[in-house]
């Protein structure tokens, strides 16, 4: 079986040397030393002076809305996790979904000026599959408008524009450790924003809005991670060099095996050096992408539709029309990518797809 994802998984012993640790201190959680030294060792590897660890990428999201303020309108991109929807919603603010570029598969700035009025608030925007949006252009839109920008940069680990981290963007910037993305601490995420004022605020709202034991400085929420999810993400990022470059390869060999399959991948956007997070491809088709994906299944490999159904067709949205992202959703897949996926595993996907291809 060849699943689509796997999480990495670090050698046990290293792990187990960071639970004795815990059980010595009998400190579980509340900000304890091992969140504070993985806050400290993620600054360090991504070259930057702050960031907030968050109990997931979801919580992170509505942390930022709320500390920005955000109660109205939110456009936002209808090709992503459904969380970055949800998040909007969940907050009581009012996604407004600008259709996406069909080459990057990133919100079309180009399509969202007409899209704001009075109440529009902020852009919430997903950096896909690791592959920045056109942010020049979203700063200026954001500025002209005085908008706030939020980026949801779940895939993003490791990416770097023009040379840095694509984290330090937009008024916040939002990560996930999620256990099935290329850096983890099995559930986990972490927020990121150069305003020192804003960054007060939101470590406050990630503990209850707790300052001091019987003081608060408003509302607050549980978005606290553990140390047991700290320990994990330290002991994975003694790997990230490994996990990075494994990727890579992984993706080339995939580029070189597929190179007669009539599909067409994402442009990644000028002056980046991608993660290689995902292997998306889009098909000519719904029913070619359908019949890739079944072909697969046949042999137990196990591709995604992702993402899919395109967010703007979901029942508690507005159902703006988002052609573009309603066409890549129907025939986009996401083939098996992961730190140990095989040239093996690769060469048998590889000739399935293109057996597929051609009795089609
Ligand atoms: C994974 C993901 C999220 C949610 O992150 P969690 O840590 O699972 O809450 C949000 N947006 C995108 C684009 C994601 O891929």
């Amino acid at each position: 079986m060849i699943p689509v994802t796997k999480p990495f998984t670090p050698p046990i012993q290293e792990y187990q040397e960071l639970l004795s640790g815990i059980w010595q201190r009998n400190w579980l959680t509340n900000n304890g030393p091992l969140v504070n030294d993985l806050e400290l060792r993620l600054k360090r590897f991504l070259g930057i002076p702050h960031l907030l660890l968050v109990t997931n990428g979801t919580i992170g999201i509505q942390i930022a809305l709320k500390a920005l303020g955000i109660t109205g309108k939110v456009i936002t991109t209808p090709f992503s996790y459904v969380a970055t929807t949800s998040s909007v919603v969940w907050e009581g603010c009012v996604p407004v979904f600008a259709d996406i570029d069909p080459d990057t598969l990133n919100i079309d700035p180009g399509k969202i000026e007409d899209l704001i009025d009075r109440d529009t608030q902020a852009i919430l925007a997903t950096h896909c599959f690791g592959n920045p949006c056109a942010v020049e252009a979203i700063e200026n839109i954001a500025s002209k408008h005085n908008l706030k920008v939020i980026y949801d940069a779940a895939h993003c680990f490791g990416t770097l524009y023009n040379g840095n981290t694509v984290f330090t963007l937009g008024d916040v910037s939002v990560t996930s450790f999620h256990a099935t993305k290329l850096f983890h601490t099995v559930e986990g995420g972490a927020l990121f924003t150069q305003d020192p004022a804003l960054l007060k605020r939101m470590a406050y709202m990630r503990n209850f809005g707790h300052d001091g034991p019987e003081r608060f400085s408003g509302v607050g929420i549980n978005g606290k991670n553990s140390e047991f999810h700290a320990a994990m993400g330290i002991v994975n990022l003694r790997y990230i060099r490994q996990i990075l470059d494994a990727r890579k390869g992984i993706s080339d060999q995939y580029d070189a095996l597929l190179e007669n399959l009539r599909i067409r991948k994402p442009r990644i956007e000028p002056g980046t050096t991608y993660n290689h997070a995902y292997y998306p491809v889009l098909f000519e088709s719904e029913a070619v992408a359908l019949k890739m994906k079944a072909a697969l299944e046949e042999k137990e490999v196990f591709s995604r539709r992702y993402f899919y159904p395109s967010l703007s067709s979901l029942d508690y949205t507005n159902g703006t029309a988002t052609p573009v992202s309603d066409d890549v959703a129907s025939r986009i897949l996401c083939l098996p990518m992961y730190h140990d996926l095989s040239t093996e595993e690769q060469e048998l996907i590889s000739r399935i797809l293109l057996r597929t291809q051609k009795y089609a």
